[in-house]
């Protein structure tokens, strides 16, 4: 079940590189191009759902969650936060959804 339109089934297929840093059979964790932090991964579901919001298996929305945790774990962080940016007003870019991972600094609070 993917877009082939869209970036991030591009990169679960492996036909735009990413450097992966875990993958299972339901979620792929990589770092962001961009990174906003020493430790920015992202992690997506490996079917394509355009975001948070349109969720509508709760199985997934588990083993997704569950695939966050076994991220930070494997990636040994004990301290970081998570993101979900839900819509283009909340600074949704890509629409294949996606839970932010920053960690390795200081982070402010409140978000901008
Ligand atoms: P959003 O703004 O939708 O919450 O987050 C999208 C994220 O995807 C951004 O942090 C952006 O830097 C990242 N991103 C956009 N294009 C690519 C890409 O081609 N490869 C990787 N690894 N990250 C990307
Ligand atoms: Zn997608």
């Amino acid at each position: 079940m993917q877009d082939p339109g869209c970036l991030f089934c591009k990169i679960v297929a492996g036909d735009i590189p990413a450097e992966i840093v875990f993958k299972n059979e339901v979620v792929t964790a990589f770092r962001d191009i961009q990174p906003q932090a020493p430790t920015h991964v992202l992690v997506v579901p490996n079917v394509h759902v355009a975001s948070f919001a349109q969720v509508e298996d709760p199985g997934l929305m588990q083993a997704v969650w569950c695939g966050v945790q076994q991220v930070t774990q494997h990636l040994g962080l004990t301290d970081y936060r998570l993101v979900v940016n839900t819509g283009a007003e909340a600074g949704q870019t890509v629409f294949h959804w996606h839970v932010h991972i920053l960690a390795g600094r200081a982070l402010a609070w409140p978000p901008g």
